[in-house]
Parts: structure tokens; C-alpha cells; sequence
């Protein structure tokens, strides 16, 4: 019944119960088992999505928004089922303005086509995770990528949200003014919302100037410890970093492995400095000359863009990389602490990685205290799966109870739902009666971020 009535009011070339659009939508990247939509609603306006919105609160069916499926904790598989609602026909440029840096965008807008647009006019989205995932996504799980040392995260370039409550009713929470302490922050609850609070249909975000001079600079450490040492240092040093990577020895074979390159197997940090030319000459050699004192090797510079866009193009694809040389299934984690406990987090990591006796490496935005592992298994071998979730878990509390988090940037979805008790104690509390508030009948993308 309610599907013959998304397709009379959406038009049935947007409405789709095929198998193979059943299956895309029944999946994101992460290892979380798949569950199928009863049907996939693609709107091409606001007024499609209150439309999908008004049925499904009719019939009481569950919703899932789907951006691109590139998540990580299996935030967009419909798992109570019902109606998933992929915006890839909402991909338009609302409104462009230069003069202010600020863009507003339909969900669909993928990062690569959102800088395709803005980089001839001088202009960036500087967030980037590996995958080139929708803005709407990338709101939903507050993404952030290597260059959040400088720029944050996805809450920080946000200036408003339209969404559609479940409800019906349409907000914008924010205004294009920079700044505003105008009621309550409503732009910020719904990044890392992942799709539970409501249905997001335009965002307005701020831009950044394209920095005149990028310089690459690689070096190598004798511990994983020296290279959070390391990073520390040059924050300490007012040096503002654009990108600030560790990537461990087993981190760094899988590159080469993959992508061909000789680099030193050693741990190593890779840097990028933005600026105007004559500063970031001199902060580079400033870095060079902070970072020698503390026993770094190797340290080689790449100033052209070509080579540089390769590497960091082989750092976004590492855990990829890991994956397809191996051949075997991974869990992989996600915490971020306070820079000064990092050098004991990381030490933790690698002693987990050790005893579970899997294959695994350590890399991250070291700059901000967000690492992740990777811990790869067999699933036919009986005891694998459990020994590397164990990884993850113990990484994960122990994140927690040294004063951070379980997750970084890659969101709570089905994986990181254990730890919000540990984590946000009375506060979940809090975020429940939120839920129950903007969702009372809890048909959006139910089963995400609390437990059962
Ligand atoms: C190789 C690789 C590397 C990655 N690296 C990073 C990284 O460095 N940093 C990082 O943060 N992430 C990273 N990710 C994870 C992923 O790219 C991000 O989580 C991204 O933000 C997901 O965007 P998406 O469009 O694919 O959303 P999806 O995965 O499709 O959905 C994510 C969530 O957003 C919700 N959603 C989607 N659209 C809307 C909407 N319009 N309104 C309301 N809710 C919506 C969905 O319901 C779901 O809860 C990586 C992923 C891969 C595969």
C-alpha cells in the first residue's frame, strides 16, 4: 500500500524495488552484516522528501538515508528494513557566493564535485575523507580527513541545515552569517546525527582561500611513540600544520606493496605544510630542524604537486590497500584522545596487535589524536574475527578512560553503540530524549547510535 503511494506521488522512475538497487542499499563499507530496504526512493526536491516523510510516518515505516555507502559503521543499512532514500538526484548547487566563501548544496553533492566547482574560482572544501562521499553523508557522521588539524571537522564548516523533521516541519538551524550565538546550536546536533533526528535537504558550508605554496615532507622515527612525540612538538611550535600523518612500518609496506613505491619500512610521519611561498620555506626548514633534534631519519620533501597528489592519494587508499594484498576480511578502529596521551595509545594498539598474532598496521591524523588500526582475519578460521574485534574493543575503552573517544570521525552507527554508556554516561540519557523528542515514533534510521 504505501508503495504504490511513493510511487503515484514520486513518480515510479524514482521509486525502485529491483534486486540490484535492493542490494546497493543494503550495504555500506564496513564489515556490518547487510540488511535489504523493501524499497529505494531516489527525491529530487525538499518537497519529495517530506513527501517519503509524510507515508512512512502514515505506515509507521523505518527510513534509512543513504548517501554514498562509503561509512564505516554501517550507518545507512536499513536494519529494521522499510524505505531507504539515496540523494543522488539532489546533487545541484544551490547557491554560490565568492565574495562571502560560502556554498549551499543540495546532500547528494559529492566532496570531489563540490571542489571540481569552487577550485577554479580560487576556492576549497578542504574535507576529505578517503572516500569521495556526499556532503549529506558526510554531515550525518561529522566526517573529517586529514587536514582537520587545521580546518576541523564537518561541524566547524557548517553555517545551516535545512532538514525535514519527521514530523513534517522544515528548519534551517543556522543563517550564512559566520558566526552566531543566537539560541541553541541546533547546526551542531545534527552533525553526527547519522540520519536519526532528520532528513537533511540543503547545507550551506563555508570555503577556504587555496593556499599559494604546498610543500610535502616525509621522515621516519624508530617508534610510533617518537612519531607522536614528534607531532606534539611541532603543534607546541605554532607551525600551522596542514597535514599531519602517521603511518606505522607495516602501514608503510602495504603502500609500497601497493602502490609501488620504495619508501624507507620505517614509522613514519607524513607532513604537508600551506601557505604563502616565503613562510612555508621557512617553516618547513623550522620543522626540519625541531624534528632532527628529536631523532627523526629520512626526511625527504616533495614540492611537486603531481608527486605530492599521488602520495597522499596512496595514504587515503591504505586501508584498501590492506585489503585487497591480503585478501582477508578487517576490522579496523577509530579513537581519538588528547595529543598528550597518544604516545601510550599507540603503544597499546601495537601491544594489541602483537597478541592477537593477525596482521594489522596503525596510521592517522596524528595531529588531532585520531589514529585508526587495522586488524585483518580470516573468517574461516574459527577464532579469528573474535581475536581482532578484541582489538578494537580494548582500543576503544581504553580511548575512553584515558579522557577521549571512541570514535574520531567514522561515527557511532551498529559498531561503536557498546561504548556510548562508558563514553557519554548521564549524557546518553540526554541524547535519548532528544531522539524520542525529533523522532517520537523512531522511524528514522532506526537501530543506530543507542542499543536496543
Ligand atoms: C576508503 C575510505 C576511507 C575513509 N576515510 C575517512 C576519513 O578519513 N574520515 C572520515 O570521517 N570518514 C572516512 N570514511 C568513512 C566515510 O567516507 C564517511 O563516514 C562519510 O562521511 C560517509 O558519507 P556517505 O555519503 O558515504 O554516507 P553514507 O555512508 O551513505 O551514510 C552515512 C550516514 O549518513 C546518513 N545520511 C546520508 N545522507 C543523509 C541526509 N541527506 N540526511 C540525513 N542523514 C543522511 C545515513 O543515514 C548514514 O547514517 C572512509 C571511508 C572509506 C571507504
Amino acid at each position: 500500500m504505501y508503495k504504490q503511494q511513493l510511487i503515484e506521488k514520486l513518480g515510479k522512475e524514482n521509486v525502485s524495488q529491483s534486486e540490484s538497487e535492493r542490494y546497493r542499499h543494503s550495504h555500506d563499507e564496513s564489515p556490518h552484516e547487510a540488511v535489504e530496504p523493501d524499497v529505494v526512493c531516489f527525491p529530487t526536491s525538499r518537497e519529495d522528501v517530506e513527501v517519503i516523510l509524510e507515508i512512512a510516518r502514515t505506515y509507521n515505516i523505518p527510513v534509512t538515508p543513504f548517501g554514498t555507502g562509503s561509512g564505516l559503521e554501517g550507518q545507512a543499512i536499513p536494519v529494521q528494513k522499510g524505505i531507504s532514500i539515496n540523494f543522488e538526484n539532489m546533487n545541484a548547487i544551490i547557491d554560490f557566493s565568492p565574495e562571502d566563501m560560502t556554498i549551499t548544496v543540495q546532500p547528494g553533492v559529492t566532496r570531489m564535485q563540490l571542489n571540481k566547482y569552487t577550485n577554479r574560482h580560487g576556492l576549497m572544501f578542504p574535507i576529505d575523507p578517503g572516500a569521495d562521499a556526499s556532503i549529506g553523508g558526510m554531515v550525518a557522521t561529522n566526517a573529517s580527513g586529514t587536514t582537520a588539524v587545521r580546518y576541523g571537522a564537518m561541524k566547524d564548516q557548517l553555517l545551516d541545515v535545512e532538514v525535514v523533521l519527521a514530523d513534517g516541519r522544515v528548519i534551517h538551524t543556522g543563517t550564512h552569517a559566520k558566526k552566531s550565538s543566537s539560541g541553541y546550536h541546533l547546526t551542531s546536533l545534527f552533525a553526527g546525527s547519522e540520519g536519526t533526528l532528520g532528513i537533511i535537504t540543503e547545507i550551506t558550508l563555508k570555503l577556504h582561500g587555496i593556499p599559494e605554496k604546498t610543500i610535502m615532507a616525509r621522515c621516519t622515527f624508530d617508534s610510533t611513540e617518537n612519531c607522536a612525540i614528534a607531532a606534539q612538538t611541532l603543534l607546541l611550535s605554532g607551525i600551522p600544520m596542514m597535514r599531519m600523518e602517521l603511518m606505522d612500518a607495516a602501514s608503510i609496506a602495504e603502500v609500497n606493496l601497493q602502490n609501488g613505491y620504495d619508501f624507507p619500512i620505517k614509522h613514519s610521519l607524513f607532513l604537508e605544510f600551506a601557505g604563502t611561498e616565503g613562510a612555508v620555506t621557512e617553516e618547513v626548514a623550522l620543522a626540519e630542524e625541531l624534528l632532527n633534534d628529536l631523532g627523526c631519519e629520512n626526511w625527504t620533501v616533495a614540492d611537486n604537486p603531481t608527486e605530492q597528489k599521488e602520495i597522499w592519494k596512496a595514504r587515503h587508499d591504505l586501508s584498501l590497500s590492506f585489503v585487497h594484498t591480503s585478501g582477508l576480511d578487517e576490522v579496523g578502529a577509530d579513537v581519538c584522545v588528547p595529543i598528550s596521551r597518544l604516545p601510550e595509545l599507540i603503544t597499546y594498539a601495537r601491544q594489541l596487535i602483537g597478541e592477537s598474532g593477525l596482521k594489522g598496521g596503525i596510521w592517522g591524523h596524528i595531529g588531532d589524536g585520531n589514529f585508526h588500526t587495522i586488524v585483518m582475519f580470516n573468517s574461516k578460521m574459527e577464532g579469528e574475527r573474535e581475536k581482532a574485534e578484541y582489538t578494537n574493543e580494548a582500543l576503544a575503552k581504553r580511548a575512553i578512560e584515558v579522557g577521549g573517544t571512541c570514535t574520531g570521525e567514522h561515527g557511532v552507527g551498529l559498531g561503536k553503540r557498546k561504548y556510548q554508556e562508558q563514553e557519554h554516561g548521564v549524557a546518553l540519557d540526554v541524547m535519548k530524549s532528544i531522539k524520542q523528542l525529533f523522532d517520537p515514533q523512531g522511524i528514522l534510521n532506526p537501530g543506530k547510535i543507542f542499543l536496543p
